[in-house]
């Protein structure tokens, strides 16, 4: 079983509608959307959703409002300040305190430091995960809360999930649509892949996101290859990302003309290879078999 990741320095590269194309190319692979700060895959795959799970990034601290006795022992050890002498009164204290859930940590200390056990310390949902199915296959993807944070933790869910159902399935590629930038979803996205591909466009901050993304990958020794998407909106940008490519030792696994049946093919909820009939689809098909001879 080989694991290709996608990833992008930013998003808004066409990332997604490449992953899209690829589901549609590849025979016998599972489908895992770890963009789970702006998941979109689902917009064209449409998942039939068959298992919804929560997700909890953590645990948080919250107070039984009738047991606090409002001693402010929580206030002072808190290093974070969530513990805000506003509660609503009990029959013990005239008002009593409450946590305010945004800026716990859930390091628990407070916990230890309750003299009547009044703080609870549960596990705090921060959003969904699904296992569907599409017209490419099995997917697993995920929708976390707004403002919600461990994305990390939930990428690294999705992956391992998409492992378990490839396993069982017995097929031979998961796809993944990757986080964007360089911060810690990435990391999770791409960390024990088989081959990333990195997609980027000829623009000036394109060209700059494109080394940052390569240094983790080289920083994490994990085979990569890169997609100029819409190389001809800028050839001179795109000569220096080869140039560039080919000094680093970083294959180029193709480049993808601008074309607006990209965007057409994305309002109408298709892959590229689904929707256009010209040379865009062929270039997409064109990445989509150098990454499978990489793999070899
Ligand atoms: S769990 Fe930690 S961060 Fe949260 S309120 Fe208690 S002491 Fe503060
Ligand atoms: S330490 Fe316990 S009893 Fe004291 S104010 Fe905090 S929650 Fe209430």
């Amino acid at each position: 079983m080989k694991e290709i990741v996608v990833i992008s320095g930013k998003g808004g590269t066409g990332k997604t509608s490449i992953v899209a194309s690829f589901a549609a190319l590849a025979k016998n692979a599972v489908l895992a959307d770890c963009d789970v700060d702006a998941a979109d895959l689902h917009l064209i795959l449409e998942p039939d959703i068959k298992q919804t799970h929560d997700f909890s990034g953590g645990k948080k601290a919250t107070i039984i409002t009738e047991k606090c006795i409002g001693c402010g022992k929580c206030e002072q050890i808190c290093n974070f300040n969530a513990p805000k002498f506003d509660g609503s009164a009990n029959k013990t204290a005239q008002r009593t305190y409450t946590i305010e859930p945004f800026s716990c940590e859930g390091c628990g200390v407070c916990i230890q430091f309750c003299p009547v056990q009044a703080i609870e310390f549960k596990d705090e949902i921060n959003g969904q995960w699904f296992e569907s199915e599409t017209r490419f296959g099995p997917m697993v993807h995920a929708k976390l809360g707004i403002a919600q944070e461990n994305s990390g933790k939930l990428v690294s869910l999705i992956r391992k999930q998409a492992k378990e159902i490839a396993t069982k399935q017995n097929k031979e590629i998961i796809i993944v649509d990757g986080s964007p930038g360089i911060g810690c979803p990435v990391i999770a996205s791409i960390s024990g892949a088989d081959l990333v591909l990195i997609v980027t466009e000829p623009t000036i901050s394109g060209k700059h996101d494109l080394d940052r993304v390569v240094e983790l990958t080289q920083h994490f020794k994990i085979p990569a290859a890169v997609c100029i998407n819409k190389y001809d909106i800028n050839t001179k940008i795109t000569k220096q990302i080869e140039k560039r490519a080919d000094e680093i030792n970083l294959k180029i696994a193709g480049k993808i003309a601008y074309d607006t049946s990209v965007t057409k093919a994305q309002i109408a909820a298709k892959s590229i290879i689904e929707y256009s009939q010209n040379s865009v689809k062929e270039q997409v098909t064109s990445v989509w078999e150098e990454m499978l001879n990489i793999l070899k």
